[in-house]
């Protein structure tokens, strides 16, 4: 044959999805860690590896890992699913809450993994901007779930890419408003000072999502987790791949949670570099930095796919969200080390200088 058969109908309007992910010296567009693992992290997956058995399927469910992660949260084990990256446990929550005649309520500009997997899945999304400074526009959510037939709620808190957090004392009232399913995305829980997690208890159809990728310098492998009330979590179970965590994820992600007190430096000199590149960013002229409580800032400029352009030619590489609806102007650096936060701004200045000269 020199012909196939179409895909799927749902796929016809897709493409597939691209991190921009280019080389670059300063790698500052994926909000990964700029930090190596902690050595008593290295030590203890060194001496893992050696007795790992690589020709058997690993746990299925990853229950040594899951049991770590209960311990770590107060919770049980019935209450910890582990996915292949967060990606993934996104991906599952809208194969089990989704589907062609259901509805997700959608606060963008946010992640785009939500849209897409809501296509994929044939769900319905409803989208209820966010204000101009990326606040949740409370009252018409609030609005939206009373008057409307919603299935699933996504908050990433912070959001991706603006930085800021969900308010607590509305995601309580939402919570308490509605049966929907509310995923509540913690994937940069560690820089902020916010978590739903004393909120699991009380509330059945609350869910929380972490991943090791960020806070955790595990963007290299493929690890998150979800914590939710365990019947949530037996019907993620129902949609899951059988194998989707392997065992070396798994255990890396032990000797983690084991060492998580090392990587508390890393998360506390990203905040404190968060702080010097918000406050450099807003002295540049032409500049809009919106504040963050993530390991990114968000930023608007003038031409902003020519200082992208601009950037990467001086070996830096930020993320451009210029296209994206609501994003006009848009770029989102992730906070690296000092050297190349400064190196970062240094380029930017030079940049700006150079353009307001012509
Ligand atoms: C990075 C990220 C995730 C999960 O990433 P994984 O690498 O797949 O674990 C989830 N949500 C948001 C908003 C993120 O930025």
């Amino acid at each position: 044959m020199d012909s196939v058969s179409t895909s799927a109908p749902q796929l016809s309007e897709m493409s597939p999805y691209d991190p921009k992910y280019l080389p670059a010296k300063i790698l500052l567009s994926a909000n990964e860690s700029p930090y190596d693992l902690p050595d008593e992290v290295r030590t203890c997956i060194k001496e893992r590896l050696g007795t790992l058995k690589l020709n058997r399927y690993p746990a299925p469910l990853a229950n040594e890992l899951r049991d770590e992660i209960a311990k770590a949260n107060n919770l049980s084990r019935e209450e910890v699913l582990v996915g292949n990256g967060g990606d993934e446990l996104l991906f599952n929550l809208s194969l089990a809450w989704g589907g062609s005649g259901r509805t997700f309520l959608n606060m963008p500009p946010s992640f785009s993994v939500y849209e897409t997997n809501a296509r994929l899945t044939q769900t319905q999304v409803r989208n209820i901007p966010r204000t101009d400074t990326f606040a949740i526009d409370e009252e018409a959510v609030m609005n939206c779930i009373v008057t409307e037939s919603i299935n699933g709620i996504i908050v990433a808190s912070p959001n991706n890419p603006s930085g800021n957090l969900a308010d607590y004392h509305f995601l309580e009232k939402l919570l308490a408003a509605t049966d929907a399913l509310v995923l509540v995305d913690e994937a940069y829980v560690e820089f902020s000072q916010q978590s739903l997690l004393p909120l699991l208890k009380k509330h059945k159809n609350l869910i929380l999502l972490r991943t090791f990728s960020k806070a955790y310098r595990l963007a290299g492998l493929r690890l998150g987790y979800v914590l939710a009330d365990k019947e949530v979590i037996t019907e993620l179970i129902k949609v899951r791949q059988p194998y989707s965590s392997d065992a070396v994820s798994q255990m890396i992600g032990c000797c983690a949670l084991r060492y998580r007190e090392s990587f508390q430096s890393g998360i506390a000199k990203t905040i404190k570099e968060r702080s010097f590149v918000y406050e450099r960013l807003q002295e540049l002229p032409g500049v809009k930095a919106y504040p963050s409580e993530a390991n990114y800032i968000l930023f608007k400029v003038d031409e902003a796919p020519v200082i992208w352009e601009e950037l990467y030619k001086r070996g830096v590489l930020i993320r451009d969200f210029s296209e994206t609806p609501l994003l006009t102007n848009c770029l989102r650096v992730s906070i690296g080390s000092t050297e190349e936060n400064r190196e970062f701004l240094n380029a930017l200045e030079q940049i700006l200088q150079e353009r307001s000269a012509v």
